[in-house]
């Protein structure tokens, strides 16, 4: 191994730009070249790369986004896509890439390495829900992104005594509701995870009213429904006033928490570790504390474990 590129792809998030440094920097450590590639597979079929060097990634380790730009590239989907792809990494004398991206751009680079280019990948996504992991870089950045969005919103709620239906991202997984609900005081979570009947929302709400709440926020995970859908449902059931906030991409942007340099800078580097060993469809992770290596096809095979206790107990401090 004596040439590694590394790459950003799919959706962004918070911690790439980090796990971008850490690439470079622990791979120049190492003897090795570094090559970034811009607009993640988009980038790698047009040959958009350069060498890194480790003034390129210097000042970027609290910047959100990722220097490297994303994309996401249908093109890379077909076969001769693919194949442009491994022209240009022979072409540029690669023999190891890092991919910082989801499931999808895992599974693009599992075909680069069933074709004789190890590949790596390090989980970018805020959703946390990458199965094999506990951690995705940005997870943390985008819950306290929602969180200090619900303490602004309780403010207005508490003053005019209103229910505010706030939707957040996640994709099919409930980790940012649960956790920002958990951490916000929120009184009701809707997920993907958990199918709670209307009748079982109102008689909460209306228990809370009764013990003379004024307000109230609910959380709801984009992969149940949309906020204003929920609102509208709420109308069949109770005339309670209600006010929706869809937080949007906000959540994806930001300063990178120190949770997420943290963890994006042991990811990074690990992930260089990898390809140090000749080592390729392997994923990044991060299991019971230990940042570990596995079986990428895991992590698109697999299904991400939602921790229901964490939910169960938001309902038990929201009675
Ligand atoms: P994420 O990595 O955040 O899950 P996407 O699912 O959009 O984001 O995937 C990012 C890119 O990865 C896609 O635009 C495509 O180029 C590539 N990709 C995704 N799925 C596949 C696949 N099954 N085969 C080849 N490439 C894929």
């Amino acid at each position: 191994m004596k040439r590694i590129a590394v790459l950003t792809s799919g959706g962004d998030a918070p911690g790439m730009n980090p796990a971008i440094r850490a690439v470079v920097r622990k791979g120049i450590y190492e003897g090795l070249e570094v090559v970034g590639i811009y607009n993640g597979y988009q980038g790698l079929i047009e040959g958009k790369m350069e060498p890194m060097t480790l003034g390129f990634v210097g000042d970027i380790i609290q910047r959100g986004g990722t220097k490297l730009y994303s994309a996401r590239c249908p093109e890379f989907q077909t076969e001769e896509g693919q194949k442009k792809a491994l022209e240009q990494l022979k072409k540029h004398e690669i023999d190891g890439l890092v991919v910082i991206g989801g499931d999808g751009s895992y599974r693009g680079s599992m075909i680069l390495t069933k074709q004789g280019i190890p590949c790596v990948g390090v989980p970018g996504t805020i959703d946390n829900d990458i199965p094999g992991t506990d951690y995705t870089l940005g997870f943390d950045t985008a819950l306290n992104t929602v969180v200090e969005a619900i303490d602004k919103i309780r403010d207005t709620a508490t003053s005019h005594e209103r229910t505010f239906i706030i939707e957040v991202m996640g994709r099919d997984a409930g980790d940012i509701a649960v956790w920002a609900g958990l951490a916000g005081g929120a009184e009701t979570i809707l997920i993907p995870e958990v199918d709670e009947s209307m009748e079982s929302i109102v008689k909460r709400l209306n228990s809370g009213s009764e013990r003379g709440k004024k307000h109230s926020i609910i959380i709801v995970a984009e992969g149940v429904m949309s906020g204003t859908e929920f609102a509208e449902k709420l109308k069949d059931y109770t005339d309670i006033d209600t006010r929706v906030s869809v937080l949007g991409h906000i959540q994806r942007g930001g300063t990178p928490s120190g949770r997420d340099r943290v963890m994006a800078s042991l990811f990074g580097a690990k992930a260089v570790e990898v390809l140090l060993q000749n080592k390729g469809g392997r994923a990044i992770g991060l299991r019971r504390n230990e940042v570990v290596d596995y079986d990428m096809q895991e992590a698109f095979e697999g299904s991400h474990v939602f921790d229901l206790s964490m939910y169960q107990l938001s309902k038990e401090l929201s009675i």
